[in-house]
């Protein structure tokens, strides 16, 4: 059997290979096959240097139509798989593709779940603006002038003699301002303050603040009313603890603990072993606060506390770094519904 025999046989095994081809991978196989550096037509191509010239002419020609043929056809046979695969996939018995529906955001349930403690309370909810003046921010809550917060490196000031308000305390001076006692509220909002952000702290933040002005007010309603809270937040095992603090506008002045929400109390990590959590801060409304917003310091009393929503979320559902609360990532958003 001649050479130019073996070109002709070879060219039809393999077309015959590539009509029956059943996948990209196959056809593969017969380039390498036929094609490919030791395939079987390569093979003949290269050994047309040892031919008699009238043979090397007759096989070299016969070879090299042999070779285009066979890659016309499998670049044919693969163009048929890549469009096969794509217009198989439309079905329209499927059912459709639906949006995605938002979660709330998690501060923001937060917030909400608060309020609505506090409304079972009886509690009215006010709200104030983020740009706040200094005099409702600061001088009306019995800041002296010299005092940190009034530095530019805790507060953003704005233009004249205003501020992002840094805490939503400012509400208490306006509303003690407007109204007269009884007075119960709660004032949840954004605040701002000029830190370094990282794991544990944020330049904006929420706080929902309240307070409560009336006749024969003493410590031990505000001890009622955050243990009433917290057994509603937290669950009803929670203990609470009071330490002594300060601030400027309530006196005496005091932080809470509860018991850790991890070990409950044994001492854990999250509550660097000492077995209690500080959740907020609150105190007595200093009579001064009072006077200043026209109210009879001597007649009335009140207290008043400030809740880190942030930081109390975090405890709650084990946040390790409150930045997640300002990214905007969903699918740290979607954990929360
Ligand atoms: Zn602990």
């Amino acid at each position: 059997m001649s050479l130019l025999d073996d070109v002709n046989r070879l060219k039809q095994e393999a077309l015959q290979l590539i009509s029956k081809a059943d996948s990209l991978e196959r056809l593969g196989e017969i380039h390498v096959k036929y094609l490919g550096r030791k395939g079987a037509i390569t093979s003949i191509l290269k050994g047309l240097k040892d031919l008699s010239l009238e043979a090397k002419k007759s096989v070299g020609a016969a070879a090299n139509t042999a070779r285009a043929e066979l890659e016309e056809n499998l670049a044919a046979a693969k163009e048929r798989f890549g469009k096969t695969t794509a217009t198989v996939s439309f079905d329209p018995t499927l059912p459709g593709t639906s949006s995605r529906i938002g979660v709330i955001h998690l501060a923001k349930q937060v917030i909400e779940e608060m309020c609505q403690i506090f409304y079972g309370m009886g509690f009215a909810i006010a709200r104030g603006p983020d740009i706040e003046s200094d005099y409702y921010n600061f001088e009306a809550l019995n800041f002296p002038p010299d005092h940190p917060a009034r530095d530019m490196q805790d507060t953003f000031f704005v233009e004249g003699n205003r501020v992002l308000r840094t805490h939503t305390t400012p509400l208490q001076a306006r509303v003690l301002e407007q109204q007269q006692p009884p007075i119960k509220i709660i004032t949840p909002g954004l605040c701002f303050r000029n830190e370094a952000i990282s794991s544990r702290a944020h330049v904006a933040f929420h706080q929902v603040d309240g307070f409560l002005v009336d006749e024969g007010v003493s410590m031990a309603d505000l001890k009622g009313a955050l243990v009433a809270f917290c057994k509603a937040f937290y669950g009803e095992a929670v203990k609470l603890r009071f330490r002594p603090s300060f601030f400027p506008f309530t006196e005496p002045s005091a932080e809470v603990d509860i018991s850790c929400l991890l070990c409950g109390g044994t001492g854990c990590q999250l509550c660097q072993q000492t077995g209690w959590l500080e959740i907020l801060g609150c105190g007595m409304i200093d009579p001064n606060v009072l006077d200043m917003a026209g109210i009879d310091s001597e007649k009335y009393t009140g207290y008043a506390f400030g809740i880190g929503v942030e930081r109390t979320t975090m405890l709650k559902y084990r946040i390790n770094d409150i930045r997640l609360f300002f990214n905007n990532d969903i699918r740290f958003l979607r954990q929360f519904k």
